[in-house]
């Protein structure tokens, strides 16, 4: 394994979903759904099957369906506009985007700033296209994990090419407000930065929270490259959809990556995701008001429990803090944990460079039957 990758090893999520299966835990670690997405669009994809459409390679940028599926859903949802020939790029998954943004666009030894707690796939792929990572690290204050603006500012240097920015965020479930955005925004223009925004769980935003594409605000749209993913969006996480909107000189940046990672993917899938963007506003809204309740009922389960929680505004995680239960290392909490009440978590240390700023934070999914959030919380009332 080469000098870049080496410091990653096997990706926490792998790690922690083999150890729910060996122990029988309830998984509540990695983030997927234990329930399928739409019927309706599952059926789209047996049609696409069955009528031979996708079963060879697609077209580079996707097919057209999705692309004005992809452009229609970014003017419906948030007044942008995209053309689908040239500002749409179909991925396998966010997580090729991210990777193939970064390829594209990062010279050896430039600098990224990415939020700390970062997804994992962001510090390999950063690694990967040879550039330096500069977190900046969100931390706990009144209840929410909250960037720290003269931080951010701080951290940018001359050699500073990017900015990776995930709202709503994951693990830590903060939605960036619109002053928090229209600070970054005037920053990126400010100093001329790129920004790559993971903005996959854009529909899981709950109560007052609202999320607002970083490339509606004045001067983004033209250097931001915004990522979707069906996955999180539609809970079909094995289909690996995900897509990129930006300007054609981005896209097309982005693309001349992906065409040398994957080329393409997911043919099939691609025209029942057209169907699913095209879903009424009742789906996503029943969408978010399920996610909700079980965001309320893991929240307090959690409580009661004796951790410390962080009630997120949006995304399907909810962070908590161990130091109550007496506990403080959230690695060898979590490693215990199945052992120990039968269930799957995730310590948020994994996503830090700083990791003893993560030490103590611990990370569980919401977007799982209510039967099952019952009954990890029945297992987890056990623990004091
Ligand atoms: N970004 C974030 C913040 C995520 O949480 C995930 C999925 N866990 C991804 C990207 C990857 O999405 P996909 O499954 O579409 O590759
Ligand atoms: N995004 C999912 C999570 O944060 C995991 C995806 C993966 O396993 N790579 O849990």
């Amino acid at each position: 394994l080469n000098r870049r990758l080496a410091e990653f090893g096997t990706t926490i999520f792998a790690e922690m979903s083999a150890l729910a299966v060996t122990t029988g835990a309830i998984n509540l670690g990695q983030g997927f759904p234990d329930t399928d997405g739409p019927e309706p669009v599952r059926e789209a994809a047996v049609r696409a099957l069955r009528d031979g459409r996708g079963n060879q390679y697609p077209p580079g940028p996707g097919v057209p369906e999705l692309r004005t599926a992809i452009a229609r859903h970014q003017l419906d949802h948030y007044a942008l506009t995209y053309d689908p020939d040239l500002e749409v790029l179909v991925t396998a998954g966010a997580t090729e985007a991210i990777a193939a943004s970064l390829l594209a666009l990062v010279e050896p030894g430039d600098e990224v700033i990415a939020l700390e707690p970062y997804y994992d796939s962001y510090a390999a792929s950063i690694a990967m296209a040879g550039g330096t990572r500069v977190p900046v690290t969100l931390r706990p204050s009144e209840g929410r994990f909250r960037l720290d603006l003269d931080e951010l500012r701080d951290a940018i240097t001359p050699r500073t090419r990017l900015l990776l920015l995930n709202t709503p965020h994951n693990p830590t479930g903060t939605v960036l407000t619109r002053a928090e955005l229209t600070e970054i925004a005037r920053l990126a223009v400010e100093h001329d930065l790129l920004v790559v925004t993971d903005e996959v769980y854009e529909h899981l935003v709950f109560d007052d929270a609202e999320h607002i594409p970083l490339a509606s605000f004045p001067g983004m749209r033209e250097r931001t490259i915004s990522i979707g993913s069906a996955g999180k969006t539609f809970s079909f996480t094995g289909w690996k959809v995900g897509w990129v909107t930006s300007t054609p000189e981005l896209v097309a940046a982005v693309r001349s990556a992906k065409q040398y990672l994957t080329y393409v993917a997911s043919g099939p899938f691609q025209y029942a995701i057209a169907e699913a963007l095209a879903l009424p506003a009742s789906f996503f809204a029943d969408f978010r008001a399920d996610m909700r309740a079980k965001r309320d009922l893991l929240s307090a389960g959690l409580t009661a429990a004796g951790f410390d929680v962080y009630r997120p505004a949006g995304t399907y995680f909810v962070t908590t803090d161990i130091r109550p239960l007496g506990e403080s290392d959230g690695f060898a909490f979590c490693r215990a944990l199945p052992e120990r009440a039968g269930v799957v978590a995730i310590p948020n240390a994994v996503f830090y460079d700083h990791r003893e700023a993560g030490a103590p934070f611990v990370r569980f999914a919401f977007c799982k039957r209510m039967g099952a959030l019952e009954e990890a919380i029945e297992r987890l009332s056990k623990l004091r």
